[in-house]
């Protein structure tokens, strides 16, 4: 008989959160059964509830930073027993014999990988994210969470630490590096901790100096206004590599101006506006300009034994569930340091 977990949902647009009993499947053999005890919130929960991606198939519990402990194991599971720290990222299915899926891109599947929450499953139901007190999913999409890294500050490393690993690895955010990282919100302080300790020179490009004194305490180099027009002045021609983490659009002609030749700007951020770039942009200098959509599972993996290797965790602000509805505004509003995460023993208290 399937299960039924205490979670917070959202029942019709434009409607707050409740409390909920949520139904999670019964175990199949390769599936894991967690009890959350902390669930991060991401930006792109917010896009999705207030349908600023399209229209969001309500009712809808989200969540895809999911920190908590091992309760049940199928029969044929291997990597993971009862007891141990595990988190879910954005994923949980994908066909596991495609291209993609064989080189660990489980999120580029060609059946299409089924994402943690608001997605349809391979048994046609949708699926219902972290928000919640338990979660069921297939062994193949639960992590280890090392020794060393708390469960409430490992939690937004399911999402904005490996989206921001990811890019920073591939694009070569190494020793010598001279990488912006624009935005510092759930993601960007995440991309600033990870670039720094891959040996990178940081530089924070943010609305205000406000956050100076934190970018600096992370690693960064330097952390500047883009409200202030010298900045842009100052940068140019600096950087090999842009990540842009920003969730509104940005003039990214201004941004690709700090690029050296041969760089590129990296955008993870999702506003739903296209980007601005004439063409001569590109082609003087060379530059590139390219996305990333988080990371497989085998660099998640990688990503949470970097991060505890470096002392890596997320700055959080731990919240109660009566307090979602009005955390999202703050994210919003930038009033939020840097992620908050759920504290899950309080949904339905
Ligand atoms: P967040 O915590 O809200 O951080 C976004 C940051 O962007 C803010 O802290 C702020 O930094 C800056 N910002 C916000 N509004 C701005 C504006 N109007 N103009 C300029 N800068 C602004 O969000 P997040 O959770 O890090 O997510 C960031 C974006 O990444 C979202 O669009 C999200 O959907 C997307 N995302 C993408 C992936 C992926 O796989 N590609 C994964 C997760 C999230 P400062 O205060 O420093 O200026
Ligand atoms: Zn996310």
């Amino acid at each position: 008989m399937p299960t039924t977990t205490p979670a917070l949902s959202v029942p019709a647009a434009g409607q707050p959160f409740g409390a909920i009993e949520l139904e999670r499947r019964d175990l199949r053999d390769d599936d894991v059964r967690i009890d959350i005890k902390w669930a991060g919130i991401c930006h792109s929960d917010i896009h999705t509830i207030r349908e600023e991606w399209g229209q969001t198939p309500f009712p809808l519990t989200p969540g895809h930073e999911i920190a908590g402990i091992v309760t049940e194991v199928g029969s044929a599971v291997t990597r993971h027993k009862v007891g141990d720290r595990v988190g879910i990222g954005c994923m949980v299915d994908s066909c596991g014999e495609c291209e993609q899926c064989k080189n660990g891109n489980e999120q580029y599947c060609e059946k299409g990988a089924v994402f943690t929450y608001a997605s349809e499953g391979y048994d046609g139901e949708l699926t219902q994210g972290g928000y919640a007190q338990a979660i069921v999913a297939s062994e193949r999409f639960v992590l280890s969470i090392p020794e060393g890294i708390e469960l409430d500050e490992a939690a937004p490393l399911l999402c904005a630490g490996i989206t921001t690993y990811a890019p920073l690895k591939r694009w070569g955010a190494d020793k010598g590096a001279k990488v912006a990282v624009v935005g510092m919100g759930g993601l960007g302080h995440l991309g600033v901790k990870i670039a720094a300790a891959m040996g990178a020179e940081v530089t924070v490009l943010s609305r205000s100096t406000d956050k100076s004194a934190d970018a600096k305490s992370y690693g960064a180099a330097d952390h500047l206004s883009t409200k202030d027009a010298k900045t842009f002045d100052k940068l140019a021609g600096t950087f090999d590599l842009i990540l842009n983490t920003v969730s509104a659009d940005l003039p990214m002609e201004d941004y690709l101006r700090l690029l050296k030749p041969f760089g590129a700007m990296v955008n993870v951020g999702l506003p739903s506006k296209p980007y601005s770039i004439a063409p001569g942009s590109l082609v003087h200098g060379d530059k590139a300009v390219a996305g990333s959509l988080i990371g497989g599972i085998p660099a998640t993996q990688e990503m949470l034994n970097f991060c505890a290797e470096h002392g890596i965790g997320a700055t959080i602000e731990r919240i109660d569930a009566g307090q979602v509805d009005d955390a999202y505004d703050k994210v919003v509003a930038g009033d939020v340091r840097y992620r908050y995460v759920i504290d899950t023993a309080t949904i339905g208290k």
